[in-house]
């Protein structure tokens, strides 16, 4: 990971606030607590805190849901024809850090959700509708106020596996590294 600036993060973030929906988005408090409400639907005589415990032993509940997310996101990867990311970080964890990292032709959600902390995430995708890219606002223990991500789609590079192209000159198809070794 590298330093990025956050000044130039913000303004970013501004200028796509508009145009946003939510892709999908993973909160196994509100997980839990819609399926203690169904519960008590289903069973009126079944009380709050037995609703809770049903719903929070559910072994089931977490893994539904998570396919379904794994779907959505594996269906926004086709779309895209299994795109390369630039991902951008920002305010990440205790340290507050930014930085970025690329991935290159993500196949399936797994890969494309390695860039979120090995740990219990709180998260919303929002896809922006003018320019398809993604931003993230994940909370985790580490980062209870939150940490962002802006993620931009972009070429691949056709020399290297990893490298990718940032240029949005259609002539250029090489990444930066590259170039500069054929110079
Ligand atoms: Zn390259």
């Amino acid at each position: 990971m590298q330093d990025s600036t956050f000044v130039e993060t913000q303004f970013l973030f501004r200028g796509i606030q508009l145009t946003e929906q939510v892709l999908v988005s993973w909160d196994t408090f509100e997980l839990t607590q819609s399926q203690a409400q169904f519960l008590r639907e289903e069973d009126p005589e079944l009380s709050e805190l037995d609703a809770w415990e049903f719903a929070e032993n559910d072994p089931d509940l977490f893994i539904w849901h998570w396919e379904d997310l794994e779907e959505t996101i594996g269906q926004w990867l086709k779309t895209y024809d299994y795109p390369s990311l630039r991902i951008e970080g920002y305010n990440m964890g205790w340290q507050h850090r930014s930085g970025y990292m690329d991935l290159r032709d993500v196949q399936t959600a797994k890969q494309f959700l390695s860039f979120l902390p090995d740990t219990n995430c709180t998260f919303t995708i929002y896809k922006n509708s003018v320019d398809n890219n993604l931003r993230v606002e994940n909370a985790h223990h580490d980062a209870p106020t939150g940490e962002g991500y802006r993620i931009r789609i972009v070429r691949g590079c056709d020399l290297c596996y990893d490298g990718i192209v940032l240029s949005e000159d259609p002539e250029v198809d090489i990444c930066e590294h590259c170039e500069d070794l054929e110079t």
